[in-house]
């Protein structure tokens, strides 16, 4: 190895369990400036493997699913997170459905239109909301650690802003005035429930060679 391979070595390696590219930007960007040695892969870079179906009643049993799922599959240490939008009023949609809510290949704006559509008859107090994120890590031997944050706001009646994915342009976060997807990416990414859920598995991904 010569010297300018050894600077960019990194310690260890995890492969995020999802092909979603936005969960994938989001989940890179914060590891890089919490884990600078960790060296982040995704499933795009394992196109041979199938993931496993989301079968589960909960986002943290999705979560622990994936996780597990593709650690034994790849031999590989894995992170995987399950999330989505929780609107307490419509009873709990979309719920673990939020990426399929419209239907098994529903566009993030089908998904948007049909809860966009059910939200006109709420009232503001019911338009209340939240995201959660549940964040596994496995190993090839099995599930290490799974933690799960939320944030809490409501929603609007149309769409805001351009940035983010999935429900971003109709969630305002409390105490925020506009929508994640009017906030840049940075503020995003330290207040949202994925960054939070990073947060509380952080000490498992720092001790991962240990
Ligand atoms: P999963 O891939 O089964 O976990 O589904 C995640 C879905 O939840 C996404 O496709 C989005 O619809 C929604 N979602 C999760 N996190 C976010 C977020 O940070 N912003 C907007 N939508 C999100």
């Amino acid at each position: 190895m010569n010297i300018e391979e050894e600077s960019i070595k990194k310690d260890f390696q995890i492969v995020l369990a999802t092909k979603n590219l936005h969960k994938i930007r989001e989940i890179k960007t914060i590891l890089s400036e919490l884990l600078p040695n960790l060296d982040v892969l995704s499933l795009l870079d394992f196109p041979d493997y199938t993931p496993v179906k989301e079968t589960g009643k909960t986002f943290e049993e999705n979560a622990i699913l994936k996780a597990i799922d593709a650690a034994k599959v790849l031999n590989k240490w894995t992170l995987a997170d399950d999330s989505g939008l929780v609107v307490p009023s419509l009873n709990g949609e979309p719920g673990v459905y939020s990426a399929r809510y419209a239907g098994e290949n529903a566009t993030d704006k089908d998904n948007r239109a049909k809860l966009l559509s059910k939200l006109e008859s709420l009232s503001e107090k019911e338009r209340y909301a939240y995201f959660q994120c549940c964040m596994a890590i496995a190993s090839p031997n099995g599930l290490k650690k799974c933690a799960c944050s939320k944030v809490e706001g409501k929603l609007t009646l149309e769409e805001r802003g351009g940035e983010g994915f999935g429900y971003d342009p109709i969630f305002i976060k409390h105490d925020y005035n506009q929508t994640f997807a009017e906030l840049k990416e940075a503020i995003k990414n330290k207040i949202s429930h994925r960054r939070k859920a990073i947060d509380k598995i952080l000490a498992t991904l720092e001790n991962l060679n240990s």
